[in-house]
């Protein structure tokens, strides 16, 4: 089933997860042990990421280094199918621009078709590490739109190779990311969202939010994507925190703020086992006050911390 019919069909507030692939040469099970509780919940699907390849140095026997590229969590689509198999429910990959060429991400979409993969997530993807900006890959796409063009394309069997006359039809149902507290790079909200109202014009279904620890900001942002016409259901991303370093490092990495309220209550804690207790209760408050609202779905990144996301959606329920 795609996202939205999942949405359309629901009569409560959903619930998904977002899992990371295992580093290279790590077993399937990690991600099963990961995922096995939280199937209590009766997820309605389980997001996987991508991850670009990075070029890292490696010496050679003779002293001289050699530059290769290395993908640290490969397996996406593999990883899709078999939660699909194993579990019965639906995978959402995520799907970069960064590093991949049009043609190879023709060829994982038609992977994703063979497989009854419904749904996936367009995304441009972050810089290379050893990169100050994002650059395209030579043959690939520059913004998230252009990734979300070449899925439609396919939705209406439309291929690279122009000798492929009527070829099969796709039928990815797409989302997008969207950021409450702006992309970063975007020069302010009012030209993100604007972007934002782009992709969902181009086709995209609905909207997946960058984690945020202030609703208001989520509250906020919803009605400014309503104010230009974005109708699309909006899913908000959620994270908890774990660790005091947490507070530098997720407004470094993810550019959002993090409430003064919070901060101030993980300031106070005197291990990082205080720190998930704070960042347990503040997600369930998030959560439960999300719900009220009305939202769809609530989308949890689980990022290596099952247990936590546990504790809260079982109060949840
Ligand atoms: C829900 C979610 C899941 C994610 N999953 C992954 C993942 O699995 N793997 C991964 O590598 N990264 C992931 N990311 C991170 C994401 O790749 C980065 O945030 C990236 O920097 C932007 O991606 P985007 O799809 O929002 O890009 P875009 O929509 O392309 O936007 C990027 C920037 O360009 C601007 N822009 C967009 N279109 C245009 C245009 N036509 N002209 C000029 N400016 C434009 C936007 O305002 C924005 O500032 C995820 C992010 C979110 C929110």
């Amino acid at each position: 089933m795609t996202v939205i019919e999942h949405i359309d069909q629901a009569k409560e507030t959903l619930v998904s997860f977002e899992v990371l692939p295992p580093l290279k040469g790590k077993s399937i099970n990690s991600i099963y042990d990961h995922l096995d509780p939280l199937m209590e919940f009766k997820p309605s699907w389980i997001n996987v990421t991508y991850h670009r390849s990075e070029s890292m140095f490696k010496k050679k026997a003779d002293g001289t280094f050699e530059k290769v590229e290395v993908r640290k969590r490969p397996g996406t689509v593999g990883i899709c199918a078999a939660i699909m198999n194993h579990y019965k429910i639906d995978a959402v990959p995520h799907f970069i621009c960064g590093g991949f060429t049009k043609r190879e991400t023709e060829d994982a979409l038609i992977d994703l078709n063979f497989l009854d993969v419904d749904n996936v997530l367009v995304l441009r993807g972050d810089a290379a590490k050893n990169e100050s900006s994002f650059e395209p890959e030579p043959g690939g796409h520059t913004y998230a739109i252009d990734l979300l063009k070449q899925v439609v394309n396919l939705n209406n069997g439309v291929y690279m190779d122009e000798d492929i006359r009527n070829g099969g039809k796709t039928k990815f149902c797409i989302g997008v990311a969207g950021y409450p507290e702006k992309h970063f790079e975007a020069p302010n909200l009012e030209i993100d969202l604007r972007m934002l109202k782009e992709k969902v014009d181009a086709g995209a279904c609905y909207i997946m939010t960058q984690m945020f620890f202030d609703n208001q900001k989520f509250y906020d942002f919803v009605a400014a994507c309503r104010k230009i016409d974005i109708n699309v259901p909006i899913i908000p991303g959620l994270k908890p925190i774990t660790s005091k370093k947490q507070l530098s490092v997720l407004p470094r990495i993810f550019h959002v703020d993090i409430p003064t309220d919070l901060s101030v209550e993980i300031m106070k804690c005197k291990s990082d086992e205080d720190v998930e207790k704070v960042g347990t209760e503040w997600l369930l408050q998030q959560s439960r006050e999300l719900k009220q609202f009305g939202v769809p779905v609530l989308h949890y990144y689980t990022l290596g911390k099952p247990k936590i996301i546990w504790n809260v959606v079982k109060e949840l329920v």
